[in-house]
């Protein structure tokens, strides 16, 4: 069986960056199980895997805009600690999600200067060539429930309910 739109894939990965640093693998892990055509992996790498079967091994290149974004200079700002929740204790690597524009974006704490908080709201890989090796484990399909909730359950499926 083939991957296709609504195919679960049970794939491993590894991930690296353009200098050839392992960035992520689940190898030695449990391998990875997606749903197809849900936006559980980044666009860059579930294009690769459509026709892919189980045993298949390939490496997907994925340009910043197909991966994480290209690196946005206007995410970097700088924020007075009185806007942060009270007496809430600021440090560098805290996450927090707030809105801009239309969709909810992910900040980091990257500096923490008496009352001026540092903050950036590019994804770690933002900017970056992602190479990933891939091995197909498994390709099946998707169950109803699976399609209804856009993610994969079961053994190698995330659990929740
Ligand atoms: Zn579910």
């Amino acid at each position: 069986m083939k991957i296709s739109k609504h195919s679960v894939g049970i794939i491993h990965y590894t991930l690296k960056g353009d200098d050839g640093e392992v960035l992520d693998s689940s190898v030695g892990q449990e391998p990875l199980a997606y749903l197809q055509g849900h936006g559980n992996l980044i666009a860059g790498l579930e294009k690769d895997l459509v026709g892919k079967e189980a045993g298949d091994k390939f490496q997907s290149t994925v340009a910043p805009k197909e991966g994480y974004g290209e690196y946005d200079k206007g995410l970097e700002m700088e924020v007075p600690k009185s806007q942060f929740d009270g007496d809430a204790d600021i440090n560098v690597g805290m996450q927090f999600q707030a809105q801009i524009g239309e969709r909810p974006q992910v900040f980091t704490v990257t500096e923490v200067e008496g009352d001026k908080i540092k903050i950036n709201g590019n994804h770690a890989l933002a900017g970056e060539t992602l190479h990933f090796d891939v091995e197909v484990v498994e390709v099946r399909k998707a169950t109803k429930e699976e399609l209804e909730h856009g993610h994969v359950h079961g053994p190698h499926g995330h659990h929740h309910h």
